[in-house]
């Protein structure tokens, strides 16, 4: 009969060590996940990042990366934070769309693609590159005088951004917003956008420090490619959803395509209840 106690004292004591134990494991981890460094304070990344295929433009002037060529992002290895948006980020109920404008500002198609959006009375965001809005400083006032948001490309298009050392990478941002702002002076720059896609967290963590968020995309329809109309307006209905980003171009080279897609994309998103919005 004086077995029983016993075993049940041994099994009380069991309990007590591993209750002490998971006490013990429980306040390691969450002072682990506490100590952790938070180096921004945006928005938590979506399923869409993981999947997003790379930008890799062949054709902007300069660049002379080949379009086969692959971000060190597409590398194997341990999947790392990201502080990347790319969807609207809009909330509110609602089928939103964001249209994004890469490598200008530029002659002719800057333009065209401003009239457009005047047209509709849509909001959109260009991220130019530093060089151009240099040299087209009234394209950058126009694109803010139409309520446009900017974004920052880099000052020369550097699509080996990742390979930089993080002053270079500052020094690529912080030209580029020297150059929108010789343009309009205190104008926000709330985005950065990286060249060929080539983001890294270093990258983004720079933007960051330059209070720009990075924002990537949900739709890449290829126009640098100039694949025709057709050929994109089907990337478009083969990739956007609600609270989809699309990226187009209207510089880097010949746009014509991109304007033409711009002009029959509009209406059409408008017939399926689509609302044009910027990232937020
Ligand atoms: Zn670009």
């Amino acid at each position: 009969m004086s077995v029983v106690p016993v075993r049940n004292a041994s099994f009380q004591a069991a309990v007590v060590l591993l209750a002490v134990f998971l006490c013990g494991f429980l306040v390691w981890t969450a002072s682990a996940d506490t100590a952790a460094p938070r180096t921004h304070a945006g928005p938590r990344p979506t399923q869409d990042d993981a999947g997003q295929p790379p930008e890799v433009e062949g054709s902007f002037e300069g660049v002379t990366t080949p379009p086969t060529a692959q971000p060190p992002a597409a590398t194997p290895g341990p999947k790392v934070p990201t502080l990347l948006q790319s969807k609207t980020g809009r909330t509110d109920p609602g089928k939103w769309v964001a249209l994004t404008f890469d490598d200008g500002p530029w002659n002719t198609y800057t333009p065209q693609v401003l009239g457009i959006l005047k047209q509709y009375g849509i909001k959109a965001t260009f991220c130019v590159v530093g060089n151009q809005a240099k040299a087209l400083p009234g394209q950058i006032r126009e694109i803010v005088a139409q309520g446009h948001t900017l974004c920052n490309h880099t000052m020369s298009h550097d699509t080996e951004m990742p390979t930089r050392t993080p002053e270079e990478m500052r020094a690529q941002m912080q030209q580029t917003l020297d150059a929108i702002h010789a343009a309009v002076p205190g104008v926000p720059v709330p985005w950065y956008r990286a060249p060929g896609g080539m983001w890294s967290v270093q990258v983004q963590e720079v933007a960051a420090s330059l209070e720009m968020r990075s924002l990537g995309w949900t739709v890449d329809t290829l126009d640098w490619r100039k694949p025709g109309v057709d050929k994109m307006m089907q990337t478009v209905h083969s990739q956007l959803g609600p609270g989809g980003v699309i990226l187009m171009h209207d510089g880097g080279g010949d746009r014509t395509q991109s304007v033409e897609c711009l002009r029959r994309l509009i209406p059409e998103l408008l017939a399926q209840g689509y609302q044009f919005t910027v990232p937020v």
